[in-house]
């Protein structure tokens, strides 16, 4: 078993660790401490609770040379306000036998008393990315002397659409530094900045055991493409006495809209989409009307789900495959709680079967096969990344792909040879009105008013 004493750190931060009265290094600690240490990029996967700002900050300070520098050497970025006051909180309790100086820098407040705490000098900034660069423009803040770069959930900063402003950071410090990233969810934006901007990246995962929990029953549904994926799940929300409370997990933001977008065909009210470019208002109302039960249905995220505290979730739907194995892990806690029975289901098309067999060997466990229900549509309908790139022979920098038959996963049975029309309930509502009726139409509601 750890312990700090086996961390080689000074005497005042060993004092500093045993005033805050932590008995043992968490897992997340015991990893990071020699990595962090020995100098090399890293990628940590960690959620919140874990002890991840202890994990980079204690190796920080341990190896942040006394100097009479003015201008800082430690730069951490995080997404939010709320995230720099607890950071510069753990590094002044960690440093209170030291004589580090901590500032922490954040939008929506007065931008000149933040730069007259930088003036007399400062060795770590903890900062929000957007007020940091202005601080930098307006020449308050030198970033030069950086030798340390923490980006910490940067999940949540990409999520939040923060990528530009990382990489004119990152032009602002030197070429020569540690970089050190945190996030509880990895995704293949984390992935392209980590293949630009790191060298030789170690990666650290503790975030989750690969065990699945004992109340969650799984299963997985083999299904060919986007829109009968859009069918299944429409066809499994029917059994509303079953499915009574769905978490439904897409890849991203775009899709998510499309799957609330066709879900709300058939559910109406019962659904709800949350992701990070809706208003922090609609999100809010969003959230608390599927916690309290008025809305069945909520599609999210990755990233934008793992803060939610949601309570009785009966189903999790994987409507995507994750790409990395930890985000299922992730994703099939959030059901199963506090002893309840617990349903979690993978949608997973013929592309995303190695994804899947990557979960199951992080999980050592075979996802039990389900068939897909008879009444199943098998759709057609491929979404533009689903279909094939076909060059013009006449035209090799054109691709043309509208005409050209979609991949089957499998041989169709015949009951399966149906084909889905798209827009189902407009077209029961066409065949009724015998003309197109939508809640927005103007023209309709006004003729009908006269
Ligand atoms: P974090 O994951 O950084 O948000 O930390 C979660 C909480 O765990 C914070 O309140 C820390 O003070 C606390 N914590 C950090 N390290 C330890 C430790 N080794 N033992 C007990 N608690 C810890």
């Amino acid at each position: 078993m750890a312990s700090f004493n086996d961390f080689k750190i000074a005497v005042n931060l060993r004092n500093a660790v045993d005033d805050l009265g932590f008995a043992k290094p968490t897992p997340v600690q015991e990893a990071a401490f020699p990595v962090i240490m020995s100098g090399k990029d890293v990628v940590g996967i960690a959620q919140t609770g874990t002890g991840k700002t202890m994990a980079y900050v204690l190796p920080l300070l341990q190896s942040l040379p006394f100097s009479k520098e003015k201008d800082p050497r430690i730069l951490i970025l995080v997404p939010t306000r709320e995230l720099v006051l607890q950071v510069v909180e753990a590094i002044e309790k960690l440093g209170k036998y030291s004589s580090i100086k901590v500032t922490g820098i954040y939008g929506g407040t007065n931008i000149n008393t933040q730069k007259a705490a930088l003036a007399s000098g400062t060795d770590v900034i903890v900062a929000t990315p957007g007020r940091l660069y202005d601080l930098v423009l307006s020449r308050a803040l030198r970033l030069k002397t950086i030798k340390k770069l923490v980006i910490d959930e940067v999940d949540v900063l990409l999520d939040l659409g923060f990528r530009f402003q990382l990489v004119n950071i990152f032009e602002l410090l030197p070429e020569k530094r540690q970089n050190i990233m945190f996030s509880a969810t990895m995704t293949e934006d984390i992935d392209a900045l980590i293949q630009d901007f790191f060298v030789g990246v170690q990666k650290i995962s503790i975030a989750v055991s690969g065990t699945p929990l004992d109340n969650i029953s799984q299963g997985a549904y083999a299904v060919p493409n986007f829109y009968t994926k859009v069918n299944l799940l429409s066809h499994l929300l029917q059994n509303a006495a079953t499915y009574q409370k769905v978490l439904v997990f897409v890849s991203n933001k775009r899709k998510a809209d499309l799957v609330f977008e066709l879900l709300q065909e058939s559910y109406g009210e019962e659904a709800a989409v949350i992701h990070s470019n809706k208003s922090q208002n609609y999100r809010v109302r969003s959230i608390k009307q599927f916690d309290e039960g008025k809305n069945r249905i909520l599609v999210t995220t990755d990233v934008m789900a793992r803060g939610l505290d949601l309570t009785e979730i009966s189903h999790v739907i994987n409507f995507d495959t994750p790409t990395y194995p930890e985000n299922y892990m992730h994703r099939i806690g959030r059901t199963g709680r506090a002893e309840k029975e617990g349903t979690s289901l993978l949608f997973y098309t013929e592309k995303e079967k190695a994804f899947k067999e990557d979960i199951e060997s992080l999980m050592e466990y075979q996802i039990p096969h389900l068939n897909l229900p008879e009444a199943i549509e098998i759709s057609n309908q491929l979404t533009a990344e689903e279909r094939p790139k076909v060059i013009e022979p006449d035209n090799p920098h054109k691709t043309k792909s509208d005409d050209v038959p979609g991949p089957s996963f499998h041989e169709k049975s015949e009951k399966n040879k149906k084909t889905n029309q798209g827009g189902s309930y407009k077209r029961k509502l066409k065949a009724k009105y015998k003309k197109p009726k939508s809640r927005g139409d103007k023209n309709f509601n006004r003729r009908k008013r006269r």
